[in-house]
């Protein structure tokens, strides 16, 4: 291989669609409406109908956007929120910051997301330990949906509200529900590397409840009220700006065939990988976004792996190397039955290969290829 394998290639994509953004960075730079512009009105337009939630709210970054919709639920000190401890920290983070507790729950070793046996046995642990459960946040692991038929009915008989964290998931689907339309709301991410990313931070909301959108938006614009001079709560300053705005609309505009092309990719990985390590379950009825493309190694050395791939040019990620709950500022917070056992282990198995729609052919080879004939060395 001549070029260097880059493990996402946003460069790729930029060619594609630079004359449109250029253009559209343009607009922006005319109007002069940089905060606010009418970016945002088109952008969360196009959001909303892409997953046919009622509203899309825009805003600065997957984290806040989580923090947002915590703020409208007004959680604090003593709710318990549960969670995943195998996700990326901004999951827990923001029910940290809001002085609630992270509640952390296992995972399905098949699909990587909450396993709805641990949130039971975590909310009675919660309630046990004085606690009040508020909430849960499901995450959709590496764009792949939780398993939200299991997951709703404990929400509902516990009188919880669930927010889904589709920070790797906007795009993909479940049973005929598309992420955005799925619990009490659901956030994303539009970070560069993300299936749906910006050329900066970016976020959004989406919810079909009319009153928390219009809370978000009043939150994102320091709890402003119907006089901006007249705040009538406390809020933060988590806006997107019109220029992310102005690219991720045409970023938008492609979208739907760069997730043919990632599942294109996801497939062909999966014929190559077969019969030589555990390769991701996507369950009937499900589509992944493909986030990432993630492969166990049960019984292997995973990093002399990763390490031989490197030596051949093949770049790989471990998403996550160490879950939450190991994590120094997170080992404080409570775990369902005092370990994680699923989480755990998924951390020490798992590594990620080159998945972004512009994978060509040949150069997914030359990576399968690595990927066999390094395990076939290691034995
Ligand atoms: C990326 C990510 C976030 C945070 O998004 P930012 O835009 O980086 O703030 C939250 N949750 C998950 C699961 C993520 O992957």
């Amino acid at each position: 291989m001549k070029k260097p394998i880059p493990f996402i290639d946003l460069a790729a994509q930029q060619a594609r669609i630079r004359d449109r953004v250029e253009a559209a960075m343009r607009r922006t730079l005319d109007h002069g409406a940089y905060i606010m512009g009418p970016e945002i009105g088109e952008l969360e337009s196009g959001l909303a109908a892409f997953c046919g939630a009622r509203h899309a709210v825009a805003c600065s970054n997957g984290t806040d956007a989580l923090a947002l919709v915590l703020m409208a639920k007004g959680i604090g000190s003593g709710d318990a929120v549960f969670c995943p401890s195998f996700t990326f920290a901004a999951t827990a983070e923001v029910v940290a910051w809001l002085g609630a507790t992270p509640y952390f729950v296992d995972i399905e070793a098949d699909t990587f997301n909450m396993d709805p046996a641990s949130l039971v046995a975590a909310i009675g642990e919660a309630r046990t330990a004085g606690l009040t459960p508020a909430g849960v946040i499901a995450v959709d692991l590496f764009g792949l949906p939780a398993d939200y038929d299991r997951i709703e009915p404990v929400v509902a008989e516990n009188g919880l509200w669930l927010l889904c964290d589709a920070a790797q998931g906007f795009g993909a689907t479940y049973k005929d529900r598309k992420v955005g339309t799925i619990g009490m709301a659901t956030t994303t991410s539009f970070f560069p590397a993300k299936p749906l990313g910006a050329y900066g931070d970016g976020g959004a909301v989406f919810t079909d409840d009319d009153e928390m959108a219009a809370l978000l938006r009043s939150l994102l614009f320091h709890g402003k009220g119907d006089d901006r001079y007249d705040n009538v709560r406390i809020g933060m300053n988590g806006r997107l700006d019109s220029l992310q705005a102005g690219v991720l609309i045409e970023k938008l505009a492609i979208f739907p065939e760069e997730i043919e092309a990632r599942n294109r990719i996801a497939a062909r990985y999966s014929a190559g990988f077969s019969n030589l390590l555990v390769t991701p379950n996507v369950p009937n009825g499900s589509t992944s976004v493909w986030a990432q493309y993630t492969l166990r190694a049960p019984g292997r050395d995973r990093d002399a792996i990763t390490a031989a791939l490197k030596a051949r040019g093949v770049p790989t990620a471990v998403y996550y190397p160490k879950p939450l709950h190991q994590q120094t500022a997170y080992r404080k917070f409570p775990v369902v039955g005092g370990s994680l056992p699923v989480s755990e282990r998924a951390a020490g198995e798992v590594f990620s290969v080159p998945m972004h729609a512009y994978l060509d052919e040949e150069t997914q080879d030359f990576i399968i290829d690595s990927v066999r004939s390094v395990l076939q060395d290691d034995g």
